[in-house]
C-alpha cells in the first residue's frame, strides 16, 4: 500500500515526465480535429522546435533511432563503410549504422566527460572511414569543434547524436544549430517528450526535403500521394505526439531549470557526504542539459550490492550505460571483447544513475543520498 505503511517507503522512480493540462488540451484538440497524421500540429512542432534551437531546418520523426537512421542515409553511408562512434552510448547510435551494413568503429572516451576522445578518434581513421558520429552523452556536449575539424580534414561526414542533449549548448550555441545533421529524441525519460518521437536538424533546405521524403515513404512533395521517388520508410511523427511536443516546448526552459536545480541539489549533498565521482561540470565551451544524474562509484565498491540495497528502500537506480561493443549481439557478430575501449569499460562498470526528473522533491533526493551513503558503506 502506498503511503500508509511506514515500513514500506514510497517508491522513487528513475524518471518521470512532467505533463499537465496544456498537454491534455493540445492532444484533445488534435483528437477532436479528426486529423491524426500529416496535419498542422507537425508543422507547428517543427517550427517551434526550430525557433527554440535556432535551427532553420528541423524534421520531426517517429523516434531518435529513426532520425539517426535517416541521418546515416543522408550522409550516403553504405555497406562496408566504417563510421567512428562512441562505445559509451545507448545502442541506437551504433545500430543506425548496422541498418545500412556499415561498420561501427568504437573509439574510446574521455574519463571525465564520458564523450569521444578526439585523439582516439583520429587514431581510428582508416581509408575506409566515411563518417564520425559523436554522442552528447548524458546531455554533455561532445568535443564538436575538434571532431568536426577532424572530419573536414579527412573528408568525412559528421552526424551528431544529441538524443540526450536537447537544450545543451556548445560554445554558446544550442546543439542543433551548428549546421551539421543533429538528431534529437523525445522518449518519455528525455528532457522533453512526445511519447515516442525524435527530430533531425539539418543545415540546408535540400537536406531537409530529403529527410522529410525519406521519413514519408520516399514521397516527393510535388508528386501525388502514391508517387515515390526514393526507397523511404514510415518514420513519421503523428499529430498526437506533435501536440505533446508543442506543449512540452512551451515549458522546456522550466523543465530544464528544474532538472538543473535537482542536479545542483544532488551535487551539493553528495560532495560533502558520499565517496563518489560526480558528473563533470560545465565550462565556457560546454553547457550540459541535464538528462540523467549519474555518479561513478569508487573502484572496489560492489555496484550490484548498492543497487540491491537501494532497491530494498524503494529507490530505482540503473547501470548507465553498458558498453555498446560488449552487448551480446555485438560480441556475437564482431567478436568484440573487454579491452577494446578500456576507459569506457571502466566507466560502464562503475556508473550508477540515480532517480532524476523535474518534479523530484528535495525530500526524495535526501532519501536517495542517505540510502546511497548507507549502501556504499556496506558495499566495500
Ligand atoms: C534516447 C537515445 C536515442 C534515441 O532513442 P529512441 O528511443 O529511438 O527515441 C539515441 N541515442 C541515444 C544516445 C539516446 O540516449
Amino acid at each position: 500500500m502506498r503511503g500508509g505503511d511506514p515500513l514500506t517507503p514510497e517508491p522513487i522512480p528513475l524518471a518521470r515526465p512532467l505533463i499537465d493540462e496544456r498537454e491534455e488540451q493540445l492532444v484533445l484538440e488534435v483528437l477532436r480535429s479528426g486529423r491524426l497524421a500529416l496535419g498542422p500540429m507537425i508543422e507547428r512542432f517543427e517550427g517551434a522546435l526550430g525557433d527554440r534551437l535556432g535551427a532553420r531546418y528541423v524534421a520531426a520523426v517517429s523516434s531518435g533511432t529513426a532520425g539517426l537512421h535517416l541521418a546515416v542515409r543522408l550522409a550516403g553511408i553504405t555497406a562496408g563503410d566504417e563510421v567512428i562512434t562512441s562505445p559509451f552510448s545507448f545502442v541506437a547510435s551504433a545500430n543506425c549504422l548496422l541498418y545500412e551494413g556499415a561498420l561501427p568503429v568504437f573509439a574510446d572516451v574521455d574519463e571525465r566527460s564520458f564523450n569521444l576522445d578526439p585523439a582516439a578518434v583520429e587514431d581510428a581513421i582508416t581509408p575506409r572511414t566515411r563518417a564520425i558520429l559523436p554522442v552528447d552523452i548524458f546531455g554533455y556536449p561532445a568535443e564538436l569543434a575538434e571532431l568536426r575539424e577532424l572530419a573536414e580534414r579527412n573528408g568525412l561526414a559528421f552526424i551528431e547524436d544529441a538524443c540526450e542533449a536537447v537544450g545543451a549548448e556548445y560554445r554558446g550555441r544550442p546543439l542543433g544549430s551548428l549546421g551539421h545533421p543533429t538528431v534529437l529524441a523525445f522518449y518519455p525519460n528525455k528532457q522533453m517528450t512526445t511519447a515516442e518521437g525524435g527530430a533531425v536538424a539539418v543545415g540546408t533546405e535540400e537536406e531537409w526535403r530529403l529527410v522529410k521524403s525519406l521519413a514519408n515513404q520516399g514521397r516527393s512533395d510535388d508528386g501525388g500521394w502514391l508517387q515515390h521517388v526514393h526507397l523511404g520508410f514510415n518514420y513519421r511523427m503523428d499529430e498526437l505526439s506533435a501536440a505533446l511536443g508543442v506543449a512540452q516546448l512551451e515549458k522546456l526552459d522550466r523543465l530544464l531549470a528544474l532538472r538543473a536545480q535537482a542536479a545542483e541539489y544532488y551535487t551539493a549533498a553528495l560532495k560533502t557526504s558520499v565517496d563518489v565521482e560526480l558528473p563533470w561540470p560545465d565550462n565556457p565551451e560546454h553547457r550540459r542539459s541535464w538528462f540523467v544524474y549519474v555518479v561513478k562509484l569508487a573502484e572496489g565498491v560492489d555496484r550490484e550490492a548498492v543497487i540491491t540495497a537501494m532497491s530494498a528502500e524503494g529507490i530505482a537506480t540503473s547501470r548507465y550505460l553498458p558498453a555498446v561493443h560488449l552487448q551480446p549481439y555485438m560480441r556475437e557478430r564482431f567478436g568484440h571483447a573487454e579491452g577494446l575501449a578500456p576507459v569506457c569499460e571502466n566507466i560502464s562498470r562503475r556508473t550508477l544513475a540515480l532517480p532524476f526528473f523535474p518534479s523530484i522533491a528535495r525530500e526524495q533526493q535526501n532519501r536517495v543520498v542517505g540510502a546511497l551513503k548507507r549502501a556504499i558503506d556496506r558495499a566495500q
